[in-house]
């Protein structure tokens, strides 16, 4: 188990600042998931860390020793990759001895630490087949195995499940994190998937044009976000966004004045104008009309999903447009008109300029 520390790390490609200033120290036996869009840079990070891309600026520790410039077969770190870079030719046995054989391990501890491994992993049986004989969860495994015989300080994952399917995925995220709980070695996964991040991560890092946006447990960032982008970025569906400004008597109101606050618990300072930031599983939904009383509004259902235990409902409360979830049982439907609820503690407020969110 070792400690990663990322200080002040920046990677640029001409002027292409890819990843910048980005500080933490990965603590010991932490599970540590880098998430964001596409072309946030969280592979680069995690390639630097690899030894796969050079570190422009800042430095990396591993253990406490500098590995700016070691060797990646040096650094202690094993990565699995997304494509499970498995040797076609060779037997499940030999792609994940490979790396022992190269380090001149004796036989007899190779054959052991496969066997030990391919136990762990559900592969005894495979053992002789070659990756076309084998599923694509299965592949991924051997591509895990591989990572595991090395008995890496840190093990590295750059979006290990997007190529299996969403019931697949599902079943390894929940192999991993056993894994893990059994292993204990630290890891930094990278994922585009706020799903995956939320259930694998110790502490998630939440990344936005090469920059951290927020660090903090799944509860954290879900519970608090630390900007506009973050608190949209967590939680499906995504948060609704409904832009309100102060009114004469000191509430806050949407455009034309349908959704109207008599107070919100954050302090917004001398603001005129704010976002406010809700979750669809937030918004509380009671039939029919009960008439508008300070956090309760009347809605008309103008879109209705069911997706199975849940339903999605596209609400119109006059020209706000809010999605909200609810139970999938009786539901309202298309057409109905509901009433609902808003609570205060449960509403998120952000800077109109900066995205910052209001506490
Ligand atoms: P992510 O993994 O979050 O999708 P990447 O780390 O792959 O993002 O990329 C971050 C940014 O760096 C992107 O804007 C990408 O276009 C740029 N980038 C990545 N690799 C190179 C490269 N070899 N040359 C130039 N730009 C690159």
């Amino acid at each position: 188990m070792t400690e990663v520390k990322l200080d002040r790390i920046g990677k640029s490609y001409g002027s292409v600042e890819a990843v910048q200033q980005f500080d933490l120290t990965i603590r010991e036996g932490e599970f540590l998931v880098l998430l964001g869009p596409s072309g946030c840079g969280k592979s680069t990070t995690l390639r630097m860390i690899a030894g796969l891309e050079s570190i422009t600026k800042g430095d990396l520790l591993i253990g406490g020793a500098r590995m700016n410039d070691v060797d990646p077969k040096d650094r202690g770190v094993a990565m699995v990759f997304q494509n499970y870079a498995l040797y076609p030719h060779k037997t499940v046995f030999d792609n994940m001895a490979m790396a022992l054989k190269l380090q001149k391990v004796p036989a007899a501890e190779i054959a052991q630490r496969v066997g030990h491994t391919a136990e762990l992993l559900g592969l005894t049986d495979y053992l002789q087949r070659k990756p076309a004989a084998l599923s694509g969860g299965q592949r991924q495994r051997v591509a895990i195995g591989r990572a595991i015989v090395r008995t890496p300080k840190v093990f590295l994952f750059d979006e290990p499940l997007s190529n299996l399917d969403a019931k697949l995925r599902v079943k390894m995220r929940m192999e991993l994190q056993e894994l893990h709980g059994r292993l204990n070695a630290t890891s930094v996964y990278v994922t585009h998937d706020q799903v995956e991040a939320m259930t694998l991560a110790d502490r998630i890092v939440i990344m936005n044009g090469g920059v951290v946006a927020q660090v903090g447990t799944p509860r954290e960032v879900y519970d608090h976000p630390a900007d506009e982008f973050v608190a949209g970025f967590i939680g499906s569906p995504a948060m609704n966004f409904v832009d309100l400004s102060r009114d004469d008597t000191g509430g806050w109101r949407s455009d034309c004045g349908s959704l109207a606050l008599p107070s919100l618990p954050m302090d917004t300072g001398p603001r005129r104008r704010i976002r406010l930031g809700v979750r669809p599983e937030h918004i509380e939904v009671l039939p029919g009309a009960t008439g508008a009383d300070g956090m309760t509004y009347t809605a008309n259902v103008l879109l209705d999903e069911l997706l199975g235990a849940d339903a999605l409902l596209s609400l119109g409360i006059g020209d706000v447009r809010l999605l909200a979830r609810v139970g999938g049982v009786d539901h309202p439907v298309r057409g109905d008109t509901v009433t609902i609820r808003l609570n205060p503690a449960q509403l998120h407020a952000f800077d109109l300029e900066t995205t910052e969110a209001l506490r």
